[in-house]
Parts: structure tokens; C-alpha cells; sequence
């Protein structure tokens, strides 16, 4: 077995390498060599002064001494199979700390009610994902927590005059964005979060990265504080579980913690063991789906009846985006938007043809996911919102999954010719 810290013989091994044994111990477990599921809701203590000491550290009372972990309490505050698995997620982005949530709406509500207060502002890329949207323009307003949106072409200086001296509380971006792989450029906002920071409050940037993290984009790398995940996506990987992530430093979670402690918005310990299945095979399942993206995007981009492919494999060098991804991404990834000619008519009967590729939302799953964003993902946003952003009627969402690639341009050719 290796090392706890990850290393045999002092060279750190890859998360491929780990995601089977980090964090667990067979001896911990009857030589189980998978941890089994802690399904219970609390934890014995051995002794009373055990659970005073717990309390303490959960509690945030005391800080814990060197090597000292939090001890077991009560399935809302910590739990072996959570935290297990948010172990081996922080491997992947390189973070000191993660913490999983009920979903990946979860993890994106808790973080906000951590970060913003009433009378602030939050600075928010677009487009982003239908209920991240619907949560910023018509839940936080009631609150009295403004959004102030911004494009991959809108220039700080549009933000800071619409900021006009408010308090920035949290900068929210999606890159790429949902559905239409826009990239945000999480470096040049990091500044703008810097410049809006005090000595006793920092500005923090969170990033959700869940159409191309954790294997082809590293938040943290470029100045986000906070990355966070559906974890129902690539993660979980199967469309059979529904989780969300947030990873950072120790320091930056630590009020999400709290918040998700008194919220109730943590996962249970039957999907976190579902995560670490499925955190075994992250890396084949999304390179081989990135790999199947190359061969659709192109046979989507010589279609006669495809008007335009929103695809990151493709975007040209001239193209202001392309140097963007040079710099920020590891890979495009196999989130392919495209437009079909017929609008919303055109763009119904090929989801209604579809035979292999499954017509339902969500994404990152092994099997294909086509879904109209217009009328379904992303139905909420208004007509002025859609137009601004790209989401057209004749706009199909694809998420590629693990199928054969024959079998998946031969789906999406008849659908395509019908
Ligand atoms: N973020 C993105 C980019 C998404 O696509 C989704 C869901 O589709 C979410 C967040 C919300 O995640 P969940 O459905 O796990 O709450």
C-alpha cells in the first residue's frame, strides 16, 4: 500500500493511482479492501471529555493540534465514507480541502448564504446554468443581495460602474459556461476580487468547474478561491447519483462548513461510497469521452443541416477566446452545443429521432445526453437573457458519453438527415 500522504518511497503518485486506496485503511475495516458504508447517523464517543474535544474542533472552539483530525460526532457534521471521498476529490484540483454536498445546487446555495450578506452585491459571469441563474436574479434579490452579470466580452470597467461603490461580496463564474462553452477568464477577475478585498475581508472568487474539471481545468491554478461541482456530472459520472463539491483551503471553506453543518445540505455516506466507485475510473471515462467529442464535434461541424458548433476543439486562432484556452484549460472536454437549421421545430423532431443518444437534461454520464436549452436547462431566463447569451431555438446541448463513436455519428447523422 502506499504511503497515506499518496508517495512510495517519497515520489507523490498520481490521483489515478489513488482514487482506489487514499484516505482508507483495510485494517480500519475487517481488511475490506473498498471502505464500507458508514450508514449510521452518530458516532459513540469512549469517554465524555472525548466529545467535549470534538465539539470543540467542530464547533471551530479550538484550533486542533498538529496531526489532530475531528472526531467522529454525528452524520451531519462529518462522516467516514464523506470524508473519504473528499479526500481523494482534493487530489484532483490540488486543494487543501473539500467539502461534498446534497447536490451541486447545494454546494452553489450554501456558498453563497456563506459569502453574501444583505446590501452586497455578487458579481456573476453569464451564461451559467439555469438554476445558478434563477437563484442570482430572483432568490438573492429578495434578500436584498443584487446580481451584477457579466459576458465573456464585458470589460471591468462596465462592472466597476455598475458596482458604484457597493460591497462585492462573492465574484461567481462558470467557465465554460452552460450550454454554450463560453470561457470567463478566472485570472482577470481574481484582480478585479483582489482590488474589492480588505486586510480583514477577502473577496472570494468561486468557480464552477463542472463541464470540464477536475481532469481539464484547475480553478485554483488561476486565482479562484472556491471551485465547486455538480458532482452528479463527470464526477459521479453514471446519472445515477445527484451530489455537489466545493474545494479550497482550509480557511476558505471553513464558514462553507459550518453553514452546510447548520443548513443540513451535506450528502449522505450512501452517495459519497457511490463517488469513490465512481471516482475509480474518472480519468479513463473522461478522456475517453473527450476523445469521442473530437470525432462528433467535426462530423457535427461538416453537416449541411448544422449552422454552428459551440465546441472548445474547435475555436480558431484568431478567435479571442482560443489564447484563453491555451492558457486556462487542460483539454476542451466533451461538451458540444450545436445549432440545427429549423429552429425550435428543426431542433425537435432531431431530439425526437434521437435512438441511441438519450433526450434528457443533465451531463457527463457515460451514456449521450441531447437537451434543448431554450425550452428546457435553461427555460427560465428571459427572452432579452437568451438572445444576449446565444441560447437560440435551434441550439442543442450534447453531452458525449462513453458509447462507441461509430454508433453515436451514426445516431446523430439519421436524426440529423430525418
Ligand atoms: N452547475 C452546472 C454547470 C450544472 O450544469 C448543473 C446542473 O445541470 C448544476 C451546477 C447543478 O447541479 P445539481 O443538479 O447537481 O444540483
Amino acid at each position: 500500500m502506499s504511503g497515506s500522504d499518496g508517495s512510495i518511497d517519497g515520489r507523490q503518485l498520481h490521483p489515478e493511482s489513488l482514487m482506489m486506496s487514499y484516505g482508507y485503511r483495510p485494517e480500519w475495516s475487517e481488511g475490506s479492501v473498498k471502505s464500507p458504508i458508514f450508514q449510521t447517523s452518530t458516532f459513540v464517543f469512549e469517554s465524555a471529555a472525548d466529545g467535549k474535544r470534538y465539539f470543540e474542533l467542530a464547533y471551530g472552539l479550538d484550533e486542533p493540534a498538529e496531526d489532530e483530525r475531528p472526531g467522529l460526532i454525528y452524520s451531519r457534521l462529518n462522516n467516514p465514507d464523506l470524508e473519504i471521498a473528499e479526500d481523494r476529490l482534493t487530489l484532483w484540483d490540488r486543494a487543501e480541502s473539500c467539502a461534498l454536498f446534497k447536490s451541486g445546487m447545494a454546494a452553489i446555495a450554501t456558498t453563497l448564504w456563506s459569502y453574501l450578506r444583505p446590501g452586497d452585491v455578487v458579481v456573476a459571469s453569464e451564461p451559467i446554468y439555469g438554476g445558478t441563474h434563477h437563484l442570482l436574479q430572483h432568490v438573492l434579490p429578495e434578500f436584498d443581495i443584487m446580481p451584477i452579470r457579466f459576458g465573456p466580452s464585458t470589460t471591468v470597467e462596465e462592472v466597476e460602474a455598475a458596482v458604484g461603490g457597493r460591497r462585492v461580496g462573492l465574484v461567481l463564474i462558470e467557465t465554460p459556461a452552460n450550454p454554450t462553452n463560453d470561457l470567463i477568464d478566472i485570472a482577470a477577475w481574481a484582480v478585479f476580487a483582489e482590488r474589492h478585498s480588505t486586510p480583514d475581508r477577502k473577496v472570494p472568487v468561486a468557480v464552477d468547474n463542472t463541464f470540464l474539471g477536475p481532469l481539464f481545468q484547475r480553478p485554483l491554478e488561476h486565482g479562484a478561491d472556491i471551485v465547486l461541482y455538480s458532482a452528479t456530472k463527470y464526477i459521479g459520472g453514471h446519472s445515477d447519483l445527484i451530489a455537489g463539491a466545493a474545494l479550497g483551503s482550509t480557511e476558505m471553506l471553513a464558514p462553507m462548513r459550518a453553514m452546510r453543518t447548520f443548513m443540513g445540505t451535506m450528502t449522505g455516506p450512501w452517495t459519497a461510497w457511490l463517488l469513490m466507485r465512481s471516482l475509480e475510473t474518472l480519468s479513463i471515462r473522461m478522456h475517453r469521452q473527450a476523445e469521442t467529442a473530437v470525432r462528433v464535434a467535426d462530423f457535427l461541424a461538416q453537416h449541411p443541416k448544422v449552422r454552428r458548433v459551440h465546441y472548445l476543439g474547435h475555436l480558431e486562432a484568431d478567435d479571442p477566446q482560443h489564447e484563453l484556452f491555451k492558457r486556462q484549460c487542460l483539454g476542451p472536454g466533451a461538451m458540444i452545443s450545436f445549432e440545427v437549421d429549423g429552429g425550435e421545430k428543426g431542433a425537435f423532431r432531431f431530439l425526437d429521432e434521437l435512438q441511441l443518444v438519450k433526450l434528457a437534461v443533465s451531463l457527463g454520464g457515460t451514456e449521450s445526453l441531447a437537451e434543448h436549452p431554450c425550452t428546457m436547462t435553461h427555460a427560465g431566463a428571459t427572452d432579452e437573457e437568451k438572445e444576449r447569451i446565444g441560447i437560440t431555438d435551434g441550439l442543442i446541448r450534447l453531452s458525449v458519453g462513453v458509447e462507441h463513436p461509430d454508433d453515436i455519428v451514426l445516431d446523430l447523422g439519421r436524426a440529423l438527415n430525418t
